[in-house]
């Protein structure tokens, strides 16, 4: 299974200025100076191991869209944020037809739907394209957006042969040469989590959702939702104080709270998600230290407690890695 990430910024795409990408260039030749730059392997070897990420390159700003690579040539997409365009582009490119895309939309906010209208591959009378999803209004809500006067054209534009299909949680679907089950978030208007097994890998898919003081409790059912997947996409643009303060209930969740899930449902490798779009670059990269210091606190807490002690916490192992995940990022799993 292999994940690509198209999209990860949250509530709405971002770009960057003129003044930004000014500052990363100024910033890349300030930290070139007295180097020893002349070949182009030289440079290339600089700009991708020795400057930091935010000078090299950046998260981007496209809105969810996560594209998993499965052994089956039906292509498995979830949610249709901005980052579904360039994907649509990139079957395109790679002249992909008679095709079935199977879409799983997270819920109906605007950021998960609105590059559908863009979604290339949807035009072409050969492809397939079966929107699934956990909400009854699905069809009508994506229809409406491409309604007058939100869009020039309507969705019988399409001339891919289009269906949707609503499940519920506890469903299990056999598609893609995969397993795929819902759970139910919250989040304004819920949102539902999609869990993807294939050979003997899996990873969940959960983004908009607002994880409160009930998931200190011992029993919480999303631990068993995502116990031993090999990734977990976890929404956390909140650091700890802002998601109990300022941020409370508006439906999305910490970073301090994706480690602490992960680790209890022993998940390998935690992507944080649903980036803020208020954040730079500069304070991604602050962002993302802290939530790997936390990990590497959490662990020491850890094992410092009594070892042996009837009771006493056992060492964390997991996650095993965290990373910030970025558009265009892909992973294997
Ligand atoms: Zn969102
Ligand atoms: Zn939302």
């Amino acid at each position: 299974m292999k994940v690509h990430f198209k999209g990860t910024r949250g509530s709405i795409p971002t770009s960057y200025s003129a003044d930004e990408i000014s500052k990363k260039i100024v910033d890349a030749l300030l930290a070139a100076r007295g180097k020893d730059l002349r070949s182009e392997g030289q440079i290339i070897d600089f700009v991708k191991n020795k400057l930091p990420f935010h000078t090299s390159s950046g998260w981007g700003g496209n809105t969810p869209c996560v594209y998993v690579e499965t052994p089956s040539d039906e292509k498995l997409i979830l949610d249709g944020g901005s980052g579904i365009r360039p994907l649509g582009q990139e079957f395109a490119k790679a002249g992909i037809k008679n095709t079935t895309f199977h879409i799983f939309i997270s819920h109906l906010h605007y950021d998960h739907i609105q590059g559908l209208p863009f979604f290339i591959p949807a035009y072409d009378p050969s492809n397939k394209i079966i929107f699934h999803g956990g909400h009854k209004h699905l069809e009508e809500s994506l229809r409406a957006q491409m309604n007058t006067p939100f869009f020039p054209i309507d969705m019988d534009t399409f001339n891919a042969e289009v269906s949707f299909k609503i499940h519920k949680p506890g469903d299990k679907l056999e598609l893609c040469e995969s397993e795929i089950s819902l759970y139910q978030q919250e989040h304004p208007g819920v949102s539902f989590g999609y869990r993807i097994d294939s050979k003997g890998k899996s990873m969940i898919y959960s983004t908009d959702a607002e994880h409160k003081n009930a998931a200190h409790s011992k029993k919480y059912p999303f631990i068993d939702f995502i116990r031993g997947a090999d990734l977990l996409i976890f929404d956390a643009p909140y650091t700890h104080s802002q998601s109990i303060g300022i941020r409370e209930d508006w439906g999305h969740s910490s970073n301090i709270m994706g480690v602490e899930l992960a680790a209890r449902g022993e998940v390998k490798t935690l992507a944080i998600f649903h980036h803020d779009p208020a954040s730079s670059d500069q304070e991604m990269e602050v962002f993302e230290a802290y939530t790997k210091k936390y990990l590497d606190a959490s662990r020491t807490a850890i094992r410092e407690t009594r070892p042996g002690i009837p009771g006493a916490p056992s060492s964390r192992k997991f996650p095993t890695e965290i990373l910030h995940s970025y558009d265009g990022l892909t992973i294997s799993l």
